[in-house]
């Protein structure tokens, strides 16, 4: 199947990730974007191979552990990405981290005004169903309503040992904390080291019933 040919939604369910960025990189050129939390580099691999020149987006939360933003600059150098590294909000230091407040001034509003000041149409995330019940029906072509712009999310239908293949298969470098134990790697303060068996994510605002950040819910 090539890009031409996919040329609706259900097809793109059907599609290779590869298939559904080389769509989304024919269909919204220069207007797609690419967000990335940089707690590895399975996405930047797979978009950069098909879209080199596709800007990247890292949003530096100010909380961020020091080996995240040391993999920035590591990935950055291997891929020549077109990093853009967005600062948090100055009102930021008024929300304690752990609430939905502190992800709002530090990732959602410094995104959403990024979206907006560059005029992207569409989005590329990482997000999985498999990542937790919020995430288990998402489309791999959607509307993201919130910015009235298209959300891409190439490997929703991938597994965790589609992630893991993956990695293996490319030689992908990892995020130094993977070998420390760390499943999803978010801010410092309210990410900790998962226990054999535990969903990823267990360890992203472990104990609190906050699941997501913020970026990815309507
Ligand atoms: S993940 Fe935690 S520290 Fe980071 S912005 Fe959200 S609440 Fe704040």
């Amino acid at each position: 199947m090539t890009a031409t040919l996919i040329n609706n939604t259900r097809d793109l369910e059907e599609a290779s990730a590869s298939e559904v960025i080389a769509w989304a990189k024919e269909t919204y050129s220069d207007k797609l974007v690419l967000a990335s939390s940089f707690q590895d580099c399975v996405l930047i691999d797979l978009v950069i191979n098909i879209a080199p020149d596709v800007e990247v987006v890292f949003i530096d939360t100010g909380m961020h552990f020091k080996e995240t933003l040391e993999y920035v600059e590591t990935i950055r150098s291997r891929y020549d990405l077109r990093l853009v590294t967005l600062q948090v909000d100055e009102s930021a230091s008024d929300y304690p981290c752990g609430i939905n407040g502190c992800c709002n001034v530090r990732k959602v509003l410094p995104f959403d005004r990024f979206l907006e000041k560059s005029g992207s149409r569409a989005w590329i995330s990482g997000i999985k169903r498999v990542d937790t019940d919020e995430r288990a029906d998402v489309p791999v072509v959607g509307w993201d309503e919130r910015r009235g712009i298209v959300k891409v999310n190439p490997i929703a239908s991938w597994s965790e040992e589609d992630v893991s293949s993956y990695k293996e298969l490319r030689n992908l470098i990892e995020h130094p904390l993977a070998a420390k134990g760390y499943g999803s790697i978010g801010c410092a303060p309210t990410t900790r080291p998962i226990e054999p068996g535990e969903n990823p994510r267990a360890g992203r605002w472990s104990g609190q019933d906050k699941t997501e950040c913020g970026l990815h819910l309507p």
